[in-house]
């Protein structure tokens, strides 16, 4: 970020009056532009005991194995984001219940929140949209593991096929650390005993 979205000045990156962090603050307006993290939204959707996946067709993780998920855009509830990835990337329209959130990931490394709803297909009505090569619903046996796009979407499937053992899906958050040399960790923490 360079120049004032609202004057056109340059901006300086300071630590502004009262506050603690630097800032892309204007020099001529006085603007101060906050950075916040972004929000990625999406479902696990299920229809008749098994997954839909979409298959990439766009970078990052070109022709990996992914969950409908993307930004929440303003304006917009995290249910109606994830509803809207749905439609966008499978065409698929889902059946919503109360209790739907299923998976929170918090990922500061890179100022992300993922958070995944688990969500029933309406019908079997699917096809792929632009960001998507292929739509297609797997059984447990039939996922492509080693194939899956993301680590938050894997861990949602671990914790789907875990959790539907015993037919109960509790909110599962999770903390996610990207290390220096790209190893990525994930941690529940939402059973920590105190
Ligand atoms: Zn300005």
């Amino acid at each position: 970020m360079k120049y004032c979205q609202q004057c056109a000045a340059d901006l300086h990156y300071r630590i502004p009056e009262g506050d603690d962090k630097p800032r892309y603050c204007c020099i001529e307006c006085d603007l101060v532009f906050y950075q916040n993290p972004k929000n990625v939204v999406g479902t696990l959707p299920i229809f008749d005991g098994k997954v839909l996946l979409c298959k990439r067709a766009i970078q990052p993780r070109k022709g990996k194995w992914t969950l409908p998920a993307g930004f929440l855009e303003n304006g917009e509830s995290s249910l109606e984001g994830a509803i809207r990835e749905t439609d966008e990337e499978a065409g698929a329209s889902v059946k919503v219940s109360a209790n739907s959130l299923y998976t929170l990931f918090n990922l500061p490394s890179i100022n992300q929140m993922y958070l995944f709803f688990k969500v029933e297909l309406e019908n079997l009505d699917f096809e792929p949209g632009i960001e998507s090569l292929e739509v297609q619903l797997f059984a447990e046996e039939e996922i492509p593991w080693k194939e899956i796009a993301f680590p938050v979407v894997k861990t949602t499937l671990e914790s789907y096929f875990e959790d539907r053992k015993n037919n109960v899906f509790p909110v599962r958050m999770f903390d996610v650390h990207h290390s220096a040399d790209k190893v990525i960790s994930t941690t529940l923490i939402s059973e920590n005993k105190v």
